[in-house]
């Protein structure tokens, strides 16, 4: 499925002609401070996966040795997640008609006690989520 996105002044625009609808919720302090609330991100995405427009506009400040996150320097939308010289994780908010459905919640024990996403995906802790990420290299 193709997914059209902008940040809400319109300056940058992307494009992701095919992606599975598959969403993670980072619930992380920092994807707290970043997006405003926990992370509903889109799978992600290497550079050659999607086409942004705009790039002017856009302005990456190093959250990590490991990783930088990208906002519209105009308005403030908050636009990806960059794992350095990896994926890109695009918010859900920023796109037309997304449909899909929660896949995980990570750092589950971050996540602020007043609220809970209904959704019987796994949960994992910060612990467990990196292990999990370890794992798999
Ligand atoms: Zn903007
Ligand atoms: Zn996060």
């Amino acid at each position: 499925m193709q997914l059209n996105g902008a940040c809400l002044c319109g300056n940058v625009q992307i494009t992701i002609p095919e992606i599975v609808e598959e969403i993670t919720v980072c619930h992380c302090q920092m994807c707290q401070k970043f997006f405003g609330s926990s992370f509903l991100s889109l799978p992600g995405l290497s550079a050659e996966q999607f086409a942004l427009q705009g790039a002017e506009f856009v302005q990456r400040y190093a959250s990590s040795q490991w990783a930088e996150r990208g906002f519209c320097k105009n308005c403030g939308s908050s636009l990806f997640y960059h794992a350095l010289g990896q994926d890109y994780f695009f918010p859900t908010g920023l796109f037309e008609g997304v449909t899909g459905k929660i896949v995980q919640e990570i750092f589950y024990d971050k996540k602020p006690e007043f609220y809970q996403l209904q959704n019987d995906a796994p949960k994992l802790s910060e612990k467990e989520f990196l292990a999990h990420l370890f794992e798999g290299k």
